[in-house]
């Protein structure tokens, strides 16, 4: 094989992209990844502002790719609990991890720090090669391969290529696959603080009138927040001085772990949910935020993109490798990921609508759901395991 005849080129090496190829590490595939920047560097002093709660089945999936035990722990903040709060009195709902029957409910983890234990992981995957610093610019498919030139005048070829790169995809543009795209006038605004008193574990998130609020635990007396709000709230947030914003996100989460101290300064996210219609064509498969985005209400997107990379790396590991691009192979990809990628994007969009919504009667049906559901064990059970295994 030349190298530029591969069996597979991914398109994007963020998370998903990255994990895919290395979930394909020992396979007969000869694997590209394009990537247009290499991961930034990590260093020990900084925390990102963007976090991810990684799931049982996600965690399971990083373990068999070596990438969760080269975590460092002491940037892994496990979770033991979830506080849930609506916008009237009394409406809560407490989750525990030991209702489940376990430890942890999830753990949360930088992304930059993941993303840096994955490209190391990839430099030492003898089948894979890392191509960086260009841009892809074109993507010509027949019956027998696809042929996708760079920027610099290569020209790589593949039985598949797989677009990895996120919610803007380019591979996805190439197809002319248009997504339904319900924007949802709103942003995520993330910051990291130092918290006055200690978390104990715990996960916070406020169905607030201005947003959805969310607090989760960082290693030590630390903690990421995720504000999902309208955009002139965002707007407002990201003009306060450090030390108004603290004061504001303390006020906010009615001062539960004491002062704050901005750690990592705010940053804003559009928030939108994208629907694609179709993630496979012949030679072509979507993965992650190309073939899919939620709202970040329930902390899923990335754990719906590593349940793609399972499902995908599994289907083209028991295939025969001249069989990787075939439509009938994708398809069975494309069937397999479509209830659990409904199903989230579906009950997220449904969350967000009920909460971000002024109807008296909408108002006490959430919050008497909230709170019904905290008196009843086997329900809340059944949604810490269906959460936790997502
Ligand atoms: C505010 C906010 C909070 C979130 N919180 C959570 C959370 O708590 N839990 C959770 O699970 N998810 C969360 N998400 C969602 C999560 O960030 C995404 O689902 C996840 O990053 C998707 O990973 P990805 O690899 O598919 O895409 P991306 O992270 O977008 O990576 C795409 C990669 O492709 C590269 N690329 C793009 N175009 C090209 C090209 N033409 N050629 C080559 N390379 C290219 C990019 O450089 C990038 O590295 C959140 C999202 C937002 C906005």
């Amino acid at each position: 094989m030349k190298h530029s005849d591969f069996d597979v080129i991914i398109v994007g090496g963020g998370l998903v992209g990255a994990a895919l190829a290395l979930a394909l590490r020992h396979s007969a595939l000869e694997v590209a990844v394009l990537e247009t920047a290499e991961p930034p560097a990590c260093p020990p002093e900084d925390w990102d502002a963007r976090v991810y709660a990684i799931s049982r089945a996600s965690q399971a999936l990083l373990t068999r790719i070596g990438a969760w035990q080269a975590l460092d722990p002491a940037r892994l903040a496990p979770v033991s609990g979830m506080r849930i709060r609506g916008d009237r009195t009394g409406a809560r709902l407490d989750f525990d991890a030991l209702e489940a029957g376990c430890e942890t409910l999830t753990h949360i983890v930088e992304n930059r720090h993941l993303q840096a234990v994955l490209w190391q992981k990839l430099r030492e995957a003898p089948n894979v090669t890392l191509i960086t610093a260009v841009q892809a610019q074109a993507l010509q498919i027949d019956a027998h391969r696809a042929a996708l030139t760079l920027a610099d005048g290569r020209c790589l070829h593949a039985r598949l290529i797989v677009g990895a790169d996120g919610a803007n995809s380019w591979v996805r543009r190439q197809l002319a696959i248009d997504p339904l795209t319900l924007p949802y006038q709103q942003f995520g605004v993330v910051a990291n603080f130092n918290t006055g008193k200690p978390h104990h574990g715990l996960a916070r998130q406020w169905f607030r009138k201005d947003g959805i609020l969310a607090w989760l635990p960082l290693p030590g007396a630390r903690m990421s927040m995720v504000w999902s709000c309208s955009a002139a709230e965002k707007d407002a947030l990201l003009a306060l001085p450090a030390e108004e914003l603290a004061q504001r996100v303390a006020a906010a989460g009615n001062h539960e772990l004491g002062q704050l101290a901005v750690i990592t300064p705010a940053q804003a996210f559009p928030l939108r949910l994208n629907h694609v219609p179709e993630i496979v064509r012949s030679r072509v498969a979507l993965v992650g935020d190309a073939a899919h985005t939620v709202h970040p209400l329930a902390g899923q997107g990335v754990n719906l993109g590593f349940g793609d990379v399972a499902t995908l790396a599994g289907i083209l590991t028991a295939e025969l490798p001249e069989r990787a691009g075939d439509y009938l192979v994708l398809r069975r990809y494309e069937r397999d990921r479509r209830e659990a990628v409904y199903l989230m994007q579906g009950v997220c969009h449904g969350l967000q609508k009920l909460f971000n919504n002024d109807h008296p009667v909408l108002g006490d049906l959430r919050n008497w759901g909230l709170a019904l559901t905290n008196r009843l064990p086997w329900l809340k059970r059944q949604l810490i395991r269906h959460a936790m295994d997502a």
